[in-house]
């Protein structure tokens, strides 16, 4: 695409907007802030906008947006080489003091090759000069393991963006030159520069050391960035609104971050505590601004009903007429009183995660639920007049065997019997839609040491599943493939040594398979190895807050069938693991 059709591309985007930010350059560090998929994709992701607020709010900074060409247009602007330009301004890239990336998910990782490609500049940080503008890359991704992106990114941002943006306009503020700014950067919480280490290794391929080089103040660990408390903090919510996105004009705000069920797999949950809560009034301050261009809300947290003011919430957003989407409930919180709100809003599917179908195997990833809680928590929502009920699943589980497998079957037919008993007379049955996903073992759990189960493995078991749910009326499952998990547990697991194949993934068009071959990159050792004899793991380089000695203890409690705290502790676990010291 020739520069003259971004730049109307751009103008037209704008067009549909409301809420965008538009500012004069001059005297302003200017950040280009990429989200490394479409407009589509990105304008429907909460931090991506988020980070373009928080950026946007400091009056000494001016962010900028950036996308990824549709799939259509790729091709040629890379072939025409005109330059990648921002949004608002359509100004190139390349002349922004900060290129900055918010990366959501593994799959986006070739796509920030990209846009430094189509930007102008070298991939690979070595490569770049100090006249190119900083890369900075951040988002959830980057605070569990950085480290296959590490050598694109001049600077790692980990943590929560509130925490980090204060401290680097400081450290722009006060830095000389480019090697100041970074010697600055490493001196604050949350910045890594993966340049200022040396990666050693054994001769088994496994790490020995992250080495700080000499005379650049790097600390032998970054400590994750993150916010306290967020009593004077507001929450995240939607600011751009645009029909032009997956979610169309929807308003999301964050109502209560983190989640303290500590379920062993969750990077999610342990990454995000201890759980804070937003404030009840500037949510519904936010969301009465935001009515006259929304008729959804969507409330995006992994733990909605964990907010102590839920129910009040719920109750003023229906009163103002929104229709509301929660993005997760946790069973053990559900009341009756907030399915009849969301019911009342218009919502006619509700989302579970049982996770698996027996009690044994919940204790052995922590889920601190039982199968006849679910089935209570069934049976109230069927009660409350819902139609459809969403199940997310997990196989490839530690201490698994075909029992597990089949209680998954059992589990699902006895929902099934709880849905049809319900709308039997009604003269309209729904549909309970289910999701089985293989564990794809993450940093910073207590799985971090699991190898991923073998592929032949998980492929007996998926054909086992499949066979299991067939035929059932009503009843529709979606079963992943292995080979979509071993390459997303790739990049999860990795280390620097893995960007190679993400360079040559990218120049493949997504051929996993012929990049790793291409590369040398030995993708096996990094799923399919037990790592509970490394000294170091990738991601130790960043410390989330929870120790070893934690996630250890859990992964033998993991083996003996142990749940951890029960249900309603939250506040003991948060006194238990003090992640801000
Ligand atoms: S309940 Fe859900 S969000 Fe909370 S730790 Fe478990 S899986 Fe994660």
């Amino acid at each position: 695409m020739k520069f003259w059709q971004q730049r109307e591309r751009a103008r037209d985007i704008l067009s549909k907007e409301v809420g965008y930010v538009s500012k004069p350059h001059g005297g302003r560090l200017r950040v280009a802030l990429a989200f490394p998929n479409t407009y589509f994709v990105g304008m429907s992701n909460l931090g991506f906008q988020t980070v373009y607020k928080l950026f946007n709010a400091e009056n000494d900074i001016v962010c900028e947006r950036v996308f990824l060409p549709p799939k259509t247009e790729l091709a040629a602007q890379l072939a025409d080489r005109a330059p990648l330009v921002s949004i608002e301004s359509q100004t190139p890239v390349n002349e922004f003091d900060i290129f900055a990336f918010s990366v959501s998910f593994e799959w986006d990782y070739t796509n920030v090759v990209t846009l430094l490609r189509l930007a102008g500049l070298k991939p690979r940080a070595a490569e770049r000069t100090h006249r190119d503008p900083l890369v900075m890359i951040g988002g959830a991704v980057t605070f569990v393991n950085p480290e296959p992106l590490a050598p694109f990114a001049d600077v790692i941002a980990a943590g929560e963006g509130e925490a980090l943006i204060p401290s680097l306009l400081t450290a722009f503020k006060g830095a000389s030159d480019r090697d100041d700014l970074l010697r600055r950067l490493v001196t604050e919480r949350g910045f890594y520069v993966p340049s200022f280490y040396d990666v050693t290794h054994r001769l088994d391929g496994t790490i020995e050391a992250f080495v700080p080089k000499a005379d650049t103040g790097a600390p032998a660990t970054v400590k994750k960035a993150a916010l306290k408390t967020t009593e004077a903090v507001d929450p995240p919510a939607t600011t751009i609104f645009t029909p032009d996105t997956e979610l169309g004009s929807r308003f999301l705000v964050e109502v209560v971050r983190g989640c303290a069920n500590l379920c062993r797999f969750c990077w999610a949950g342990y990454n995000y505590l201890p759980v804070r809560a937003f404030p009840k009034d500037r949510i519904l301050q936010l969301a009465e601004s935001a009515r006259r261009y929304s008729n959804h809300a969507g409330l995006v947290s992994i733990a909605l009903c964990d907010h102590p003011e839920i129910e009040e919430i719920l109750t003023r957003l229906v009163d103002m007429g929104y229709s509301i989407s929660p993005a997760s409930l946790r069973l053990d919180d559900l009341t009756p009183t907030i399915l009849n709100l969301l019911r009342k809003s218009g919502e006619r599917t509700i989302t579970i995660a049982p996770e698996v179908g027996s009690d044994r195997l919940r204790r052995v990833i922590n889920k601190t639920i039982t199968n006849d809680e679910i089935f209570a928590a069934a049976d109230m929502i069927f009660a409350s007049g819902f139609e459809n009920l969403k199940l997310y699943f997990m196989i490839a589980l530690p201490t698994e065997t075909d029992d597990d497998l089949v209680a998954i079957r059992d589990m699902t037919l006895q929902l099934h019997e709880i849905m049809l008993r319900h709308q039997r007379g009604r003269g309209h049955i729904g549909r309970i839609v289910g999701s089985v996903n293989p564990l794809v073992p993450k940093p910073g759990t207590a799985y971090q040491w699991l190898p991923m189960e073998d592929d032949k493995s998980i492929e007996r078991k998926i054909r086992r599943m499949k066979s299991l749910l067939a035929g059932i009326d009503n009843v529709y499952f979606n079963i992943k493939s292995e080979r979509h998990s071993f390459y997303q547990a790739l990049l999860s697991l990795g280390d620097r040594r893995v960007a190679a194949a993400i360079e040559a993934a990218e120049r493949n068009g997504g051929n996993w398979r012929a990049a790793v071959a291409e590369t040398g990159v030995d993708a096996d050792f990094f799923v399919f190895r037990d790592r509970s004899a490394d000294a170091v793991l990738p991601w130790d380089i960043i410390d989330g807050g929870l120790k070893d000695h934690f996630f250890r203890s859990e992964f033998d409690k993991a083996l003996r069938e142990e749940w951890t705290l029960p249900p309603k502790r939250q506040k003991d676990n948060a006194r238990l693991l003090p992640l801000l010291q």
